[in-house]
């Protein structure tokens, strides 16, 4: 990962193919559990440059399940990906309809009968009270597969499947089970299979390339598309998504390797209209700019933190490694924890309120001094949805990055949503503020004596 470097993270991926996927579980449809597949399983289709067209949710009726299935060759996928009904059980019975669909017929697999009965042999010996018959015929079930469908070594004790059509006209199906975990490590033995990769192959290469941007609402965007369009960037060549995530502006793009130039005058075209929002031309995280800065600089950072009580520290830890940087963080949300463990001076509460920019810079100082690190983060605000007043009202959040004799970066702001929102993106803001700090672009800091109340843009 690099921080400033100029080169887009854009690789080579394979073909725009377009992939269906099946998710299947009565307690995914009715909502006792929610789906993490689908999601998953349609961003790795994504990095192959598979285009995934659905995903359908269905209970465990036979009927409903080769509905879909029909459905997705229909609608003219040459992938389907379906994620559960592997068991040992009766209404696991994704395989059976599977092999139906491809027109391929059930039959025994002798050697994975006894791959599986291997790998139910300690279990067996942990519960002796089990009935080794009615074992020994679920163990049969699942090694009961569609003839000439490629077999994935069982992760649990269900092996999963790649199913080529009979006829060579309907969608290769890839078979994976319902836990994620399962799911996760079988998936990349199904890409490797022949089979896998016959069903994509064939298709144009595609690039990505990806940048962020933070401080400009989502409309600017659009707003900056239609000036590169009068500027002449060629964008037709371009596939372009906007998305907002976390406050923060996500703009992906897929093209063509021949439209390479294209997306290097698009990026130039952004970085010059927006030269001090865009802060990752390599799709960079800007948590994974901020961890690479102190990796890098043997800088050491601590937090106070109020209305996020923590969320900022644990989102600091949530890299690996980040024990070389991070000292620790100090949850305070009474006045007297801010007093008592973050050393703030009890009148600058009385004078300016515990929600404040003077607070703020207190609760950084008070990190960086109380846990010796170079930087301190303080983080107080309101974050709702009662408590707010007319001079602060729900969403008025305080930040500041100190060292520790003096606050480096102090902002009052305005955040919008819900308490989670706010919360999750003062989170946000303080990471950028801390990168701000960390590349030394301070230049244009207001102090804390300038009153900075900007509305935070959704
Ligand atoms: P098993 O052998 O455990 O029965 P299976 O392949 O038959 O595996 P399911 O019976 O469909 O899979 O699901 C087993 C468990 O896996 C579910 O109870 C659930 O905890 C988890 N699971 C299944 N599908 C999903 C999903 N789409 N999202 C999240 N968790 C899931
Ligand atoms: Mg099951």
């Amino acid at each position: 990962m690099s921080t400033g470097g100029d080169s887009a993270r854009a690789h080579s991926v394979a073909a725009p193919v377009r992939a269906g996927i099946l998710v299947t579980g009565t307690e995914v449809l009715t909502g006792i559990i929610s789906d993490r597949n689908g999601p998953w399983l349609s961003e790795r289709l994504v990095e192959l440059g598979v285009d995934a067209a659905m995903i359908q949710i269905v209970g465990d009726r036979p009927d409903d399940l080769m509905a879909a299935l029909r459905f997705m060759a229909d609608a003219g996928v040459a992938l389907i990906v379906t994620s559960g009904g592997l068991g040992p059980t009766a209404d696991d019975l994704t395989a059976e309809i599977v092999g139906q669909f491809a027109g391929r017929e059930m039959v025994l697999d002798a050697e994975l009968e006894e791959q599986i009965a291997e790998i139910l042999r300690p279990l067996m010996s942990r519960w002796p009270g089990l009935d080794a018959e009615a074992i020994r015929s679920a163990n049969r079930k699942q090694a009961v597969v569609p003839q000439g469908a490629t077999v994935l070594d069982p992760v649990g004790t269900a092996p999963g499947l790649v199913v080529p059509p009979s006829d060579g006209a309907r969608p290769t199906v890839v078979v994976l089970p319902g836990p994620p975990r399962e799911l996760h490590e079988m998936w990349e033995k199904a890409v490797h299979t022949d089979a896998f990769q016959h069903a994509i192959a064939g298709a144009t290469v595609y690039r990505w390339g990806i940048v962020r941007l933070y401080g400009i609402p989502e409309s600017e965007i659009a707003n900056t598309l239609r000036a590169a369009a009068d500027a002449s960037v060629p964008l037709a060549s371009l596939e372009i998504t906007t998305c907002l995530r976390r406050g923060e502006i996500e703009v992906a793009t897929r093209y063509e390797a021949s439209a390479e130039p294209a997306y290097a005058a698009f990026l130039d075209f952004l970085a010059e209209r927006h030269r001090d929002q865009l802060f990752s031309r390599d799709g960079s995280t800007v948590d994974e700019q901020v961890a690479s800065l102190l990796n890098g600089s043997a800088w050491t950072v601590a937090a106070a933190e109020s209305c996020t009580a923590g969320l900022m520290s644990a989102r600091l830890t949530e890299l690996a490694g980040s024990s070389a940087y991070f000292l620790g963080g100090l949850v305070v949300y009474s006045n007297e924890a801010k007093v008592s463990l973050a050393g703030v001076g009890p009148e600058l509460i009385e004078r300016f309120g515990a929600v404040s920019s003077e607070v703020a810079e207190a609760l950084a100082i008070g990190a960086a001094l109380r846990l010796g690190a170079d930087f301190g983060i303080g983080i107080t605000g309101i974050a709702g949805p009662g408590g707010g007043t007319e001079e602060k009202p729900v969403g008025t959040v305080c930040f500041s990055v100190a060292s520790r004799d003096e606050a480096r970066l102090t902002r009052r702001l305005r955040l919008p949503g819900s308490r989670s929102d706010i919360r999750d993106r003062s989170t946000t803001v303080a990471m950028h503020l801390l990168r701000r700090v960390l590349v030394g672009d301070v230049a244009a800091a207001p102090s804390s004596s300038v009153r900075d109340l900007r509305t935070e843009q959704a």
